[in-house]
This record gives structure tokens, C-alpha cells and sequence, in this order.
């Protein structure tokens, strides 16, 4: 485990919000989540560090991807949508999906014609054969400049340990006008005691508070 100062604003000043364990893996070990006392970013402090980090998504963590087909086709629909304005426009059309697990989204989106990579760190996720993946950070990977219409990243930035590195890589390889899609966790709709998602070990949450 690692202690961190906020990743957002560099603040070492944090106070307590709550503490709970990984209800579904690992009922046994608490987790504390901090709400930087500056900008009022909540996250998990300490933190199981880069090399502790895998042991927290099993395989089961990723089963729920190839169940239930029909509730993901909907969301991968939904989310589909942010891409229209840029799916509608002339030309080939170039899409990273991170976090892509076994890369079902990056797929729909390809049978819409996109052409696709994804990033997916996990070496838990069944091997994906049908278009390029990136098995390291996204910040990490060998793009150096402006090359994706959009960037997508589906409740993925609360799980890494840098999410700024991710956003400034986000900017760097996406062209001018290309969304990043983002959705994650906020806080403060997740009243205290009653944080039901599992995934208590995440890295950071959104501000329950403007800064
Ligand atoms: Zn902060």
C-alpha cells in the first residue's frame, strides 16, 4: 500500500470521508476513502500500489462482460451516441477505447465502420485478436501526437493511479475537436455507509463539492 498526495491539485491536506471493505472479493480489507481538503477530489488513501493493484480484478471481475449481452448492447448504444457528431462526418474514422476489457465496445463501434485500438492493462481479460490493444498505461503507450477522432474511457479513470497523466495523454493524441467520453463515480451522490458498487479499492471518485 501507498500513500498519495491528491493527484489533481498536489495537496497534501485530506480529511477522512469513509472506510469500507471490497465487498464482492475482499470483505475482509478496508479501504479509506480522503476528500482533498483543497480542490475536493475523493480518493483512496492509502492506496494498493502499481505492483499490489492487479490482485484486486480477478477473472471474475471481467465475467460480467460476456453476460447478460443484451443490457451491454443498450449501453454500448447509449454511449455510442457522444460519437455521432463525429461518426456522421466524412471519411475514416478513428476511435481508442481505454480501459476495453475484452474490448466489446471498441468491436461495436467497429461494426459502425470505426477503426479501432484499445488500452487495457489487465492480463485478466481474455486476448483480443481483431484489432490493436495497448497492454500498458495509456500515458505509456507509443502515440506521440494527434491521431484519434475520439477518445473514450467507460467508467474507467476512478480505477488508474494517475488520471491526470491520462487526461493530458487524452488531449495529446486525440485531433483538434475530438471528444474525450468519460463517465465515473461521484461522490456525492453515494451517501456515507450506503456505498453499494464494489469496487471499493477504486482509485478516486469525482468532488462531492465544487472547488
Ligand atoms: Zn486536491
Amino acid at each position: 500500500m501507498e500513500t498519495v498526495d491528491c493527484n489533481l491539485c498536489g495537496s497534501s491536506d485530506y480529511a477522512l470521508v469513509y472506510e469500507m471493505p471490497d465487498r464482492f472479493f475482499f470483505p475482509d480489507e478496508f479501504f479509506k476513502v480522503v476528500e482533498c481538503n483543497h480542490c475536493g477530489l475523493g480518493f483512496v488513501n492509502p492506496r494498493p500500489s502499481i505492483g499490489e493493484i492487479g490482485k484486486y480484478y480477478p477473472r471474475a471481475y471481467f465475467e460480467p462482460f460476456s453476460r447478460d449481452r443484451k443490457q451491454h448492447l443498450r449501453r454500448y448504444s447509449n454511449e455510442a451516441k457522444y460519437l455521432l457528431g463525429i461518426e456522421r462526418r466524412e471519411g475514416p474514422k478513428m476511435l481508442l477505447d481505454v480501459g476495453c476489457a475484452e474490448g466489446d465496445f471498441p468491436r461495436f463501434m467497429k461494426a459502425r465502420g470505426w477503426i479501432v485500438e484499445g488500452v487495457e492493462v489487465s492480463s485478466e481479460t481474455a486476448p483480443i485478436r481483431d484489432f490493436k490493444v495497448y497492454n500498458q498505461p495509456l500515458h505509456e503507450i507509443p502515440v506521440e501526437r494527434p491521431t484519434y477522432d475520439a477518445v473514450t474511457a467507460w467508467a474507467v479513470i476512478e480505477h488508474v493511479h494517475d488520471p491526470m497523466a491520462y487526461f493530458r495523454k487524452a488531449g495529446e493524441v486525440t485531433k483538434q475537436g475530438g471528444p474525450l467520453s468519460s463517465c465515473f463515480r461521484i461522490l456525492k451522490v453515494l451517501p456515507q455507509g450506503a456505498y453499494s458498487v464494489k469496487m471499493s479499492h477504486v482509485i478516486c471518485t469525482s468532488s462531492r463539492r465544487k472547488p
